[in-house]
């Protein structure tokens, strides 16, 4: 099973490090906890966007590679589960891609052979 992780600083959840989030992003307990000063302390209208990221060494920058393509990898995770409840409600490829904004073939291509394992027919016609 793979745990999810902070999206942040890409810390593992785990029994000490607990995460809160939702829609793929993750947040543990210690950035939970810098970002509610950070931005308690923030003038009003200033955005924390990049906190510190520009004082980051050649090394530290790269180092964080990585985590940034764990945690697109984590969102992308997220997004079929999301479409697996979205399936299981029998909800069509059709609506998929509208929402998505892409075709109903492409929405069946890309999900459906990783969220219809048990539903044959619309896996073998690609008609749903
Ligand atoms: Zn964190």
């Amino acid at each position: 099973m793979t745990s999810w992780s902070c999206s942040f600083c890409g810390q593992q959840g785990s029994a000490e490090t607990r995460l809160a989030g939702g829609l793929g992003a993750m947040i543990c307990t210690d950035c939970l906890s810098y970002y509610t000063s950070a931005v308690e302390a923030a003038e009003d209208g200033e955005q924390l966007v990049t906190p510190g990221w520009d004082r980051l060494t050649d090394a530290e920058m790269l180092g964080t590679l990585p985590k940034i393509a764990a945690d697109a990898a984590q969102v992308d995770r997220f997004l079929r589960q999301w479409v697996s409840l979205i399936r299981e409600r029998r909800i069509s490829y059709a609506e998929i891609g509208k929402a998505l904004g892409v075709s109903r073939q492409a929405a069946w291509e890309r999900f459906s052979r990783v969220v219809d394992v048990q539903d044959d027919d619309d896996a073998r016609s690609g008609t749903a």
